[in-house]
């Protein structure tokens, strides 16, 4: 019977305890055990002092009733338990163990403790229950009172484990229902009646107070566990991130600053915090930039997302530098819903900014020159042509815009010959002065960028009109055209430019650009160092242009080129010494082009190597054909040293026709010698080894042709057609040539006078002691088939005039 009804408590209590503690893991029901328990043990002094205390004078007051012995008793096992309890208690508060849970042992030995004193307060009233009919007396009064008072306070103490305070309660409920039910009074019956609802109400209430205590406990063990999670996520974002966070107030002063922060800050964190954040922001930025920004941001009192803010990181302001921050965050508002400020993260973007603006300037600068490269051009072209290009009509200014296109002339002969290195370097020198001309010419007005290789642009708006743009053409010619000191090399250059101007030159900056490339094509095919504008006309020249390049692409193979030979006639004799092969092509449509139609196209185009090949082989197998005192002259071009092939072409040339070296002659201009090569002297010397001789073409029309002189042990000189053209005229032009034929005989060169049209040209430079002439004087440049003849005339020429001079029969050669 006893082992059915501590089984029946047993489950009863686990029941409410369930209830209590619903689906919780245990380990969170040990913690609520454990606080339900100390509520408890807090107030177990109080509870077993004062059940002591009752006790003892309930058996006082029943030292002279009829159960004196009973109560005495019952007193005594009061305070032993009491006693006991205070013990228990004691013992407790010392072997605390910092352990915070209890086990549902431990709170089931709890309960069937406070069961046990329920059962010996229960008992009082049976005790204390009155011999005969109707209750008399104090006592019943005082028990009374006593059992009502101890199932108040009782189940008061107890609030928080409601199986105990059940457990407590109910004997002396059931105690004080048998007095009242034996008692045959209805009156007491209600009172019965009365004592279980109130019991019922007390359990209820402590169900019910249990289950919000332990619903709170549970809520505030999460939400400790939740501030554990997300402080550790927090720390380890601010550890591991390149990110941190920050906290302002309503003001915008900071309240929160992580170390990162402070460290992107370049401050003390404690410095920082209650700062204003804008206060960060760089001082060198102006009012409106993101000063304001960030100020305004605050202001709005909404969220925002990735704002780059510069902040001036650095003790004091004039030595700050600038850094770029991305800051987001949200607003924060308390619990009324106002507005506190502002919590989020922050970025030291700097790094990554100044990487974009690397590549943004590797994508629209030219690494070299530093000039904008093509497509910045086009842009500043565009933005150009919208502003002003368009005519009036179509929102334009109707100021007009113009591009100048620009190459350098004789650039990749520097290149070739001198090597990349100083072509660069010359580059550079080149591009400074395009852009200071520019400048101080134009202005603002003036975009110039490097579109590759030596050629440049200029984008000019508004246009300054047609004058002031030929006024800045020439300027940049001139700039341009000064010698260039590149790594001790003496450097001359030139540039020519060609210009297009919107609106009348174009529909669009594509058609801008592209005519006014036409018009730079057109003046270096006028020769090099000028300036064209576009004309409608041009666009015909570049078409004519473009068919002769493709033509002349297959000259070779059709085998459509032909050499003329020039003869070189004795000054004093009139002997045929010799000719110079000169270049014809025998076009099927165009008839016979001179080679200065030709020439500089090949040299550009590419074809001046193959070309020049073919001459050299042509002219020494024609000569090798010739009696053999005649010479053959050969011309070559810079681009043909360039290739560094040369010699051996040469020796193959003389090879194969069998022409004995010393009859070969190769011109070349000053032009080649400009640059100062090296390569191109050791070529020159090797050529000269070969026993070939060289020739200094063009004399005079150079710079330095005299200093050149002394550079390299020329066989010959030949004076330009142009002094010998003036010299009739200009007595100036006169001595120099005298002075030059003077200094050929010094340095023992042959010197030839080419150009000699007239007889008394012939004798002007026969008594200033030239060696030989070129000229129509004595023969046009001829096919090969007429060169026969020419020299029996010639010979016949002579003969008459020995006749004449009586000195016929010594005259020799043809
Ligand atoms: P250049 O070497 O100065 O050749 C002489 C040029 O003067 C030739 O013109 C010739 O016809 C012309 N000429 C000769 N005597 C007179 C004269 O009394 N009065 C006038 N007004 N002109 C005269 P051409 O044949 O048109 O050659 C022009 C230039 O083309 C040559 O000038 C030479 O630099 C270049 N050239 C010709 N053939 C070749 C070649 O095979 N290779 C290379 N690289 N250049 C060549
Ligand atoms: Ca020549
Ligand atoms: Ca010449």
């Amino acid at each position: 019977m006893r082992i059915v009804a501590s089984t029946l408590i047993q489950r009863g209590l686990t029941a409410l305890l369930d209830r209590v503690l619903p689906d919780l893991p245990e380990a969170m029901a040990g913690r609520v055990r454990f606080e339900q328990v100390q509520s408890i043990l807090r107030m177990t002094p109080v509870m077993m002092g004062a059940n002591i205390v009752i006790a003892l004078l309930v058996g006082l007051a029943g030292l002279n009733s009829p159960h004196t012995v009973a109560l005495t008793i019952w007193a005594a096992l009061v305070v032993s338990y009491g006693l006991l309890g205070l013990r228990g208690w004691v013992a407790a508060q010392r072997r605390k163990s910092g352990k915070s849970t209890v086990s549902a042992r431990g709170v089931r030995r709890m309960t069937w403790q406070a069961g046990l004193l329920g059962v010996l307060w229960g008992a009082l009233p049976i005790l204390t229950m009155p011999k005969a009919q109707g209750f008399a007396g104090a006592m019943p009064m005082l028990v009374a009172s006593v059992i009502a008072g101890m199932i108040g306070c009782g189940g008061f103490a107890m609030l928080t484990l409601p199986a105990a305070a059940i457990a407590y309660s109910t004997p002396m409920v059931l105690g004080s229902l048998y007095v009242l039910a034996t008692s045959n009074d209805p009156i007491l019956y209600a009172l019965g009646g009365l004592l279980i609802f109130c019991h019922m109400v007390v359990s209820v209430s402590c169900l019910s107070h249990a289950k919000i205590f332990a619903d709170r406990l549970v809520a505030a063990e999460e939400l400790e566990k939740q501030k554990q999670v997300v402080s550790l996520l927090l720390s380890d974002f601010e550890e591991g991130a390149s990110d941190w966070l920050w906290e302002v107030d309503a003001a915008g002063r900071m309240t929160y600053v992580s170390d990162r922060m402070a460290a992107a800050a370049g401050a003390d964190k404690e410095a920082l915090i209650g700062r204003p954040m804008s206060d960060l922001c760089g001082a060198a930025e102006a009012p409106a930039g993101p000063v304001a920004a960030l100020s305004a941001l605050f202001a709005e009192q909404r969220a925002f997302r990735d704002v780059v803010v510069s902040i001036g990181v650095g003790e004091t302001v004039h030595c700050q530098e600038t850094h770029w921050w991305s800051l987001s965050a949200k607003p924060v508002h308390d619990l009324d819903g106002d507005f506190i400020g502002f919590r989020g993260v922050g970025a030291d973007i700097t790094q990554a900014r100044e990487d974009q603006a690397r590549i943004s300037r590797l994508a629209h600068y030219d690494v070299l020159t530093q000039l904008p490269n093509r497509l910045s051009f086009l842009q500043a072209l565009g933005k150009a042509w919208t502003e002003h290009g368009r005519p009036k009509s179509h929102s334009g200014t109707g100021a007009g815009c113009a591009v100048l296109c620009l190459d350098l002339d004789h650039f990749k002969g520097v290149n070739d010959s001198l090597g990349h290195p100083i072509g660069d370097d010359l580059l550079i020198q080149a591009s400074a002065r395009l852009r200071d001309c520019v400048a101080e010419h134009m202005g603002h007005g003036g975009f110039v960028a490097r579109l590759g290789g030596d050629e440049f642009a200029v984008v000019i708006a508004p246009s300054p009109g047609h004058e002031a743009l030929g006024a800045l053409a020439q300027a940049i010619v001139a700039a341009l055209s000064r010698p260039y000191d590149v790594r001790g090399h003496n450097v001359l250059i030139g540039a020519s430019i060609g210009i297009a101007v919107a609106p009348m030159d174009a529909d669009d900056p594509d058609g801008l650009l592209k005519h006014a490339d036409l018009a730079l094509y057109r003046a270096k095919g006028d020769g090099r160092g000028a300036y064209r504008f576009f004309e409608t006309a041009m666009d015909v020249w570049a078409q004519e242009r473009r068919e002769l390049e493709l033509d002349l692409r297959d000259a070779l193979a059709k085998a459509e080129l032909k050499l003329f030979f020039q003869p070189l006639i004795g000054a004093h004799e009139n002997e045929t010494t010799g000719f110079e092969a000169l270049l014809r092509w025998q076009h099927p449509r165009r008839g016979l082009v001179p080679p200065s139609d030709f020439i500089e196209c090949a040299e550009q185009w590419g074809l001046i190597g193959a070309i020049g090949e073919w001459v050299l082989y042509e002219a020494c197998r024609t000569a090798a054909t010739w009696p053999s005192h005649l010479t053959v002259a050969v011309n070559l071009s810079p681009n043909q040293f360039a290739s560094g092939e040369l010699v051996a072409q040469v020796k193959a040339a003389l090879n194969a026709s069998g022409l004995a070296p010393e009859r070969l002659e190769l011109e070349i201009t000053e032009g080649l010698l400009l640059h100062d090569s090296v390569k191109t002297l050791e070529q020159l010397a090797a050529l000269k080894a070969l026993g070939v001789k060289i020739a200094m073409d063009d004399f005079g029309t150079g710079y330095s042709s005299l200093a050149y002189l002394w550079r390299f042990p020329f066989d010959k000189i030949k004076i330009d057609r142009s002094f010998v053209a003036e010299m009739q005229d200009n007595s100036a032009i006169a001595d120099i040539l005298r002075t030059i034929a003077l200094l050929g005989q010094t340095l023992n060169l042959e010197v030839t006078a080419e150009g000699v049209e007239t007889a008394a040209q012939a004798r002007l430079l026969a008594d200033m002691r030239c060696d030989t002439f070129q000229g129509f004087l004595y023969g046009r440049p001829m096919p090969v088939g007429d060169i026969p003849s020419f020299l029996v005339s010639n010979l016949a020429r002579r003969m008459r005039r020995g006749v004449e001079d009586d000195g016929a029969e010594e005259a020799v050669g043809y």
